[in-house]
């Protein structure tokens, strides 16, 4: 038998009924004692999973109909200007155990007054869960989640989460929508940013890393909160790159493309999932019974809560799915979701469906057993102010390691495009322009979904500048062109400050907002006047290095063919300044990479690396291949790039065995050379190729990669190993399998990389 002090007095007295109580008593009518001291103690079965089930059960047994569905309700917070409150009546509805869940409220003090009016005024007495969006940081904010996975680094994505963890829940917060792992190969829908791109193998190494960063090892830790992988499934499928817009693909794109990150997440441990508002082959999500039963519960054995999205289950009426609200929640429930987020229709409507007779009430069960289980796993039963702590709500936000963390993350996000020797920029520099309104933007440097982040964290690229050049530099500064508009007032002064400088640094993009939810773009050029700006700065012919800020992938081929240099930027958190500086003046060398396609122009979009062959291969002289007459089939720049201020040369790679059997591994081994005169590092990626297969394959699909970090001159030889779960595909009815026949392998520092070797599955 294991003690759970139990704090509440109605909790108390259900467990004594039941028989679990046992120890120091029930708490008296003045309530429970103070934080820490256990009012109770109840007796439940040693094993764990087994004393949660016991707790869960008999919990759920006194509880009432509308109890029930209170503990699957979400409600919303009000923003005020010191953060987040409780609306009028909110605390009316924790008292009536209306609600089991806030969205948005977090606070050291508003959070533990909740929490005691849940579970000591309150009947039953059950704690309530705090959920928020934090997706790159809470007040730290780090590189946006595209960003930090254009690091490759899986080590220093962890330890971002983690620190989001530690900052949030010192704010009462316990679960976080985040990661969201939706694979995004169509750049103007506005989400990529959220995502790690278009690869369902990096994404799945970086939602595994992000969910155990939240998650740490043990989630009744006070730091560590409940994970959610989102948005299930398929939501950057979009129609047209149109939020919420209609998703149809096969089973084969959805097993192979979309689920493998959700997949990694599951077992990671996510402690929930959350269903997207987009359909999947006709069935919204919010009511897809045989992706969220059959696939997700079912088959992958996943145990956590399924959160709605926002309104998702009522946008099911709009989805045409239910005449009514009582229709859409019974749909909505019996798929498997088992919180409303914002609808209230489970509160308001689903009672009415059991007692008329349309929903049997253990479904309802089903999904609050969940709700409690997730609860119990924070150890909210054990003490739910476990997570408000005033003092390290005061000293967790900003904490030194934690801004030196994000600075560490945005300088490894950064990926060099190109450069004609213009970067790194000389310390001895007289005049540095700096030109561009992002330069000057802290709101757009902290990125979308910024959590609790605020401006005034942020260091600026133009500030960052000022602080690393030496004393003999003048940094003079124009902001040339809004980010959006047609004024073109500011440019003669951008081409004068430009015309008198030794040096430009020309920072181009888009504004933080111009990416995220709803902000799909038709384009994908730099938006307003600002290709103009760069024509006429760049005319001037003065050394100009351009800095992009951005959310997606842009189509750039003016910049690219005319700029000295090309940093990838994106948003890269409260350290931007300080990180673009490091890499500019060459304190750091970038050794980021891609993790989405760049494409030329909007008309090649979707275009990703790990596409078809067809029967047709796309050869430019060729003209009955599958390609444009008036663009280049291929990428700006492919997935995977990034150059160094060192060069690296690999030798050719090995293969360890020419013949394996399907459930044997073979090792690929290179050797990475840093060709240059200075350290650097370099992301050294292995693609593989199933050349004949019953169906077809990819022409590449990334199996791994391994970050090195080599000093001039240096050689190391890398080493993969490639097994089943690499070779595997689903084949003609859909199961895994490793076919006999040949396998090529690529290894290099991009998707374009040729380099090759080759071996043969023997077998079956
Ligand atoms: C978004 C989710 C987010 C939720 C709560 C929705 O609009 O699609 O990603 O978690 O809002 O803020």
């Amino acid at each position: 038998m294991i003690r759970l002090p139990v704090r509440s007095r109605a909790l108390a007295g259900v467990l004594t009924g039941l028989g679990l109580l046992a120890g120091c008593g029930v708490p008296g009518p003045g309530g429970p004692p103070p934080a820490g001291e256990p009012a109770a103690v109840a007796a439940l079965p040693a094993d764990p999973r087994s004393a949660e089930t016991a707790l869960v059960d008999s919990i759920l047994a006194l509880m009432t109909l509308d109890e029930k569905v209170g503990q699957l309700t979400q409600m919303q917070g009000r923003w005020s200007e010191t953060g987040p409150t409780v609306r009028e009546g909110g605390f009316d509805d924790v008292r009536a155990g209306r609600v089991g869940s806030f969205l948005g409220m977090y606070g050291a003090e508003t959070t533990r007054e909740l929490q005691r009016v849940a579970t000591e005024e309150a009947r039953v007495g059950i704690p309530l869960l705090f959920a928020h969006d934090v997706i790159h940081g809470f007040r730290t904010i780090f590189p946006v989640p595209l960003a930090e996975t254009a690091s490759w680094d899986p080590v220093l994505v962890e330890r971002s989460a983690r620190i989001a963890a530690v900052e949030a829940t010192a704010h009462g917060l316990h679960w976080t929508y985040a990661p969201m792992v939706d694979i995004a190969r169509d750049p103007r829908w506005g989400r990529v940013v959220e995502g790690a791109g278009e690869d369902p193998y990096l994404g799945s190494v970086m939602a595994a890393a992000r969910v155990r960063g939240f998650q740490g090892g043990d989630l009744t830790a006070p730091t560590t909160m409940l994970a959610t992988a989102k948005h299930f499934v398929a939501y950057g499928g979009a129609e047209g790159g149109r939020d919420y817009n209609t998703v149809d693909v096969s089973d084969r794109t959805l097993l192979e493309v979309y689920l493998p990150p959700f997949r990694a997440a599951v077992e990671a441990g996510a402690g929930s999932i959350m269903a997207a508002f987009n359909e999947v082959a006709g069935v919204p999500m919010h009511a897809n019974r045989w992706l969220l039963g059959d696939l997700l519960r079912e088959e992958w054995g996943f145990d956590g809560v399924v959160v709605s999205d926002y309104t998702g289950i009522r946008e099911l009426l709009e989805h045409g799915i239910g005449a009514d609200d009582v229709e859409v929640g019974v749909a909505a429930l019996r798929a498997g979701v088992d919180v409303d987020m914002l609808s209230r229709i489970y509160l308001e409507d689903i009672p009415q469906a059991v007692r008329s007779g349309r929903l049997d009430e253990a479904v309802v069960d089903e999904a609050v057993r969940r709700v409690l289980h997730a609860k119990a796993r924070l150890g909210l039963f054990d003490d739910p102010y476990r997570y408000v702590d005033p003092e390290r709500e005061r000293t967790a936000p900003l904490a030194a390691e934690h801004v030196a963390a994000a600075r560490e993350l945005a300088r490894e996000s950064i990926v060099l495009l190109r450069n004609d020797g213009t970067l790194p920029l000389p310390r001895d520099l007289g005049t540095l322009a700096v030109i561009g309104a992002l330069a000057d933007s802290a709101r757009s440097a902290l990125g979308s979904w910024a959590a609790a982040g605020r401006s005034e964290d942020a260091v600026t690229v133009l500030d960052g500048i000022r602080g690393a050049v030496g004393p003999g530099t003048r940094v003079v500064y124009e902001r040339g062109a809004e980010v959006r508009g047609e004024d073109r007032s500011g440019l003669d002064a951008a081409v004068r400050a430009a015309t008198e400088a030794d040096a430009v640094v020309l920072v181009l993009g888009e504004s933080q907002d111009m990416s995220a939810e709803a902000n799909n773009r038709a384009y994908l050029d730099l938006p307003g006047v600002q290709r103009e700006l760069a024509q006429r700065v760049i005319g001037t012919g003065t050394p100009t290095a351009v800095v992009l800020m951005n959310g997606r992938p842009l189509a750039i081929p003016w910049l690219a063919e005319h700029a000295g240099a090309i940093l990838e930027a994106w948003y890269l958190g409260v350290q931007m300044g300080p990180a673009v500086a490091d890499v500019l003046f060459g304190d750091h060398d970038p050794g980021g990479k891609l993790p989405v396609t760049f494409p030329r122009t909007v008309g090649q979009v979707p275009l990703y690396y790990a596409h078809k062959n067809t029967g047709r291969p796309p050869a430019e002289d060729e003209k009955y291949t599958s390609k444009y007459i008036d663009v280049p089939w291929t990428p700006l720049y492919p997935f995977g790039h990034g150059l160094s201020y060192t060069t690296f040369a690999y030798g050719e790679p090995s293969v360890s065995r020419a013949v394996i059997g399907p459930m044997d591994s073979v090792r690929v081994s290179v050797e990475v050379t840093n060709t240059g005169d200075r350290a650097g590092s370099e992301v050294v990626q292995l693609y593989i190729r199933d050349d004949v297969a019953t169906v077809t394959r990819p022409v590449k699909e990334l199996r791994g990669f391994r970050k090195v970090r080599l000093g001039p001159g240096e050689s190391r030889t890398v080493t993969f190993s490639l097994g089943p779960d690499a070779l595997a595909f689903r084949g003609p009815d859909l199961e895994w399998v490793v076919e006999p026949g040949t396998f090529t392998v690529f290894v290099g520092g991009s998707s374009a990389e040729t380099r090759q070797a080759r071996f043969t599955v023997e077998g079956s």
